[in-house]
């Protein structure tokens, strides 16, 4: 075979390879450091410099932290520590300067302050409550520097504090926050938050922020749609009971054995026999009910009473659901041909207000990170 012939460019390039070989390591950056410099760790042995890349005047911070904490909690500042001090090392001038100083380009300064706080437990220095947003982003950030589980058991709190809020803001925001964080409660409570926060009736599908959560916008998506069938499917379990009574195999005559239809002349009176309506005449009233309590039919879910279009929300039916109240009825008429609707009728209601308490009506973590049902025992208990 022909030597393959090499181009100026690449030639060019190996030259290039070979200089950097031979030549003596580069003299370090000059570090400046910045005038002002917050103690996080008053004893600390480091000064972090973060520089602000996105600004155009590239300020700079500087952070007296401990290397001993931030490398116990992070593998990426214990490698940064490590390259420091190799560098050092290697330079006798540096060696005179007492604190070890790191400088990290830092997008992200809320952030970044707020990490270096929990990774050295300054726990008095932290907020009572962060916006979803800067939780979000904290939750990125640790994953960047490989200390979710160092520093995850700060924001429980934080996590707490939204849960109980009356409206703790942006939800996905709060969903993708916990995912990264590994936050296996909370993941599961607010991405119940969040689809009983959709609409009823048509798809959604949350704006995914990191790379990391696309996936799981699409599943908490593709919930949803599983959440809006299974609603569908146990209303009409309600409307099945009252539906049968009008049926004409529920037709049954007072004073007949179920399935009897004796013409005129063959009735005692001479006259056609008289149906029953216990069952129907109570089903009528539940179907009202449910027409009153706007939970049935469907067209009630998207146009108001007074015809305006609407968009009902998933947990706001559940809402209508539990409230619902079985109108008063008596079938003390009833005869053996009945099918005894208003015992049907009162159970079904019961059962679906049951099943709506135990639901898990988002996503279990453990279940997610498991592509399916995870095999062992969830953090977040729930019925697979
Ligand atoms: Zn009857
Ligand atoms: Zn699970």
């Amino acid at each position: 075979m022909s030597p393959r012939p090499v181009s100026p460019l690449e030639d060019d390039r190996s030259a290039k390879r070979s200089k950097i070989k031979t030549s003596p390591p580069p003299p370090l950056p000059t570090v400046m450091i910045p005038e002002k410099v917050a103690e996080i760790v008053p004893d600390g042995d480091t000064i972090l410099v973060l520089s602000v890349r996105s600004d155009a005047a590239a300020t700079s911070i500087g952070l007296r932290v401990s290397s001993h904490a931030l490398s116990l909690a992070s593998s990426v500042f214990k490698g940064e520590f490590a390259k420091l001090e190799a560098s050092r090392s290697q330079s006798q001038e540096e060696t005179d300067i007492p604190d070890l100083v790191l400088t990290l380009p830092c997008d992200d300064m809320p952030a970044m302050l707020l990490l270096c706080n929990i990774l050295q437990l300054q726990n008095d220095k932290l907020p009572a409550r962060i916006l979803p947003s800067l939780l979000l982003r904290l939750g990125a950030l640790a994953g960047k520097y490989e200390c979710v589980m160092a520093a995850g058991r700060a924001t429980s709190q934080w996590f707490d504090s939204l849960y109980s809020a009356e409206e703790p803001g942006n939800i996905w925001d709060i969903v993708e926050a916990a995912y990264l964080w590994d936050e296996a409660i909370f993941f599961a409570r607010f991405t119940s938050i969040w689809v009983r926060r959709q609409s009823l009736t048509s798809k959604s599908m949350a704006p995914a922020t990191t790379l990391e959560t696309q996936k799981l916008a699409w599943v908490l998506a593709e919930r949803l749609s599983v959440v809006q069938v299974l609603i569908r499917k146990e209303i009409d379990k309600l409307v099945e009971t009252c539906a049968l009574t009008f049926s004409e195999d529920a037709t049954h005559y007072i004073d007949y054995a179920p399935g009897l239809s004796p013409t005129a002349s063959e009735t005692k009176s001479g006259r056609p026999p008289t149906p029953c309506i216990v069952d129907s005449e109570g089903a009528k009233e539940y179907l009202g009910a449910l027409r009153n309590a706007r939970i049935w039919p469907s067209t009630c879910w998207t146009k108001s009473k007074e015809g305006q279009a609407i968009d009902t929300k998933v947990g706001e039916l559940m809402e209508k659901i539990k409230l619902f109240k079985e109108p008063p009825y008596d079938d003390t008429n009833r005869c053996d041909g009945c099918a005894y609707v208003k015992i049907q009728f009162t159970e079904e209601p019961e059962h679906v207000q049951q099943a709506y308490g135990k639901r898990l009506w988002g996503l279990c973590l453990d279940c997610y990170k498991a592509g399916g049902i995870n095999p062992g025992e969830c953090r977040y208990q729930h019925s697979k």
